[in-house]
């Protein structure tokens, strides 16, 4: 067999490439059985194992930490698993988890069947909160934040929620992926930074991995130790993929906020909308704390449509074709997305039947993005209107009434 390594340190001299290899690797070799049976000191910052780091890795969550404004980082396979390994990572049977009602779908079924299979009960705080003082208990160990609000857009007041929640001794949680490298978190008493990668970061729609990013030694061991024990880790071409896109990262962004901004703007001179709902925006109820907590905003623009029939607004979007229909965000492709609040909120008070219309603004043409939006607008104007349609799910609502403010 070929000694591969003698083959490449020959032929490694002369050769320096100008970004960081994809190292891949489950053996790591060690130079006799005392550093081997060792090996477990080196899970922080060495070598030991390829599930619990390669220098691929490890300069992502560098990258990461970086922009985060942390020191230390753990990448873990999706934005989900960034969540619920912090959560598991500091949350034992016994304790509650005290959630915004606006967190990601996934990591609220998450609290709601895992974490209450396992006796940690969890409530939820209304996503605008500026307080939490009163619902906080002796046994909450995690209040969870995420800001703005999935699909709803509430900003949450983190700083003075932070200083409550540590007064309580409970750590601040927050799942920043629309706030990513937008964001200096930790500067608002922010202790652990759950953010998807797989949206601006890896900046394509080809890959899925999460962060989970802290300023404080003792977290990261933690939460090291914790992801490691359970398993999880990231392949060095992810990483190396996630490693790509934030080199540009910065310049996308800008690109995608100032899209967000222009479509934001035009949708609201649009007859059929009534709400835009994009902190972003001056004149958002949330651009004052968008402007306290985030330094830029994104292509993410939802809209409550006057008429907000399920029926009307499916056959709205399906009339769409620049705009694709899918999950996630954050690449170079326009998307679009309806949810429905309600089922997914405790106290936020969305009425059964009402849909949210998400967009995310990609890089295509902005007027062929316009013409797409104003065709299917044009279909919404000859929709008959909400109340008209007897299924159930068509019921007339009233506008959204408890959500802002
Ligand atoms: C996409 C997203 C997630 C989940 O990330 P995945 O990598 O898809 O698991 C979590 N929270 C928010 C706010 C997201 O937008």
């Amino acid at each position: 067999m070929i000694n591969q390594q003698k083959q490449v340190g020959a032929a490694q001299e002369t050769f320096d490439a100008i970004n960081v290899p994809v190292h891949r690797a489950s053996t790591i070799l060690f130079a006799n059985s005392k550093e081997f049976l060792d090996r477990r000191q080196r899970l922080y910052d060495g070598y030991s194992y390829g599930l619990y780091g390669t220098p691929t890795s490890r300069a992502l969550e560098k990258a990461v930490a970086d922009i985060e404004g942390g020191t230390r980082c753990v990448v873990v396979p999706s934005g989900l698993a960034a969540l619920t390994h912090s959560l598991l990572a500091f949350c034992k049977t016994g304790d509650h988890v005290l959630a915004a009602d606006c967190i990601y779908g996934s990591t609220r079924a998450f609290l709601q069947k895992a974490l209450n299979d396992l006796g940690i009960s969890v409530s939820f705080f209304p996503s605008d909160a500026g307080s939490i003082h009163d619902l906080i208990q002796a046994r909450t160990k995690v209040v969870l934040l995420e800001s703005p609000g999935y699909y709803t857009m509430e900003i949450q007041d983190i700083e003075p929620i932070a200083r409550e929640a540590h007064a309580a001794g409970a750590l601040v949680l927050i799942d920043n992926s629309w706030g990513f490298a937008a964001s200096k978190m930790f500067d608002h008493g922010v202790d652990v930074c759950c953010t998807a990668l797989s949206k601006y970061a890896a900046g394509h729609a080809d890959l899925c991995m999460g962060a989970i990013t802290v300023k404080d030694e003792g977290l990261f061991r933690r939460i090291k130790e914790f992801v490691s024990a359970i398993g999880a880790g990231v392949s060095s071409d992810d990483a190396y993929m996630a490693l790509r896109g934030l080199a540009t990262l910065e310049t996308r962004l800008a690109e995608h906020a100032r899209r967000g901004l222009s479509l934001s703007n035009w949708l609201l001179e649009q007859p059929g909308v009534e709400r835009v709902l994009n902190p972003a925006l001056v004149g958002d109820p949330y651009h004052e704390r968008f402007k306290r907590y985030f330094s830029a905003g994104n292509g993410l623009v939802s809209v409550l449509f006057r008429n907000r029939s399920r029926k009307a607004l499916t056959e709205m979007i399906d009339s769409l074709t620049v705009f694709r229909i899918g999950a996630s965000w954050g690449s170079s492709h326009s998307l679009v997305a309806l949810a429905e609040p309600a089922p997914t909120r405790s106290i936020d008070g969305w009425a059964p039947g009402e849909y949210v219309v998400r967009f995310h603004v990609g890089f295509e043409r902005m007027d062929d993005l316009f013409s797409d939006i104003r065709g299917a607008l044009d279909r919404l104007e000859h929709a008959p209107p909400p109340g008209h349609f007897s299924e159930s799910l068509d019921l007339p609502v009233p506008i959204a009434s408890a959500s802002v403010n």
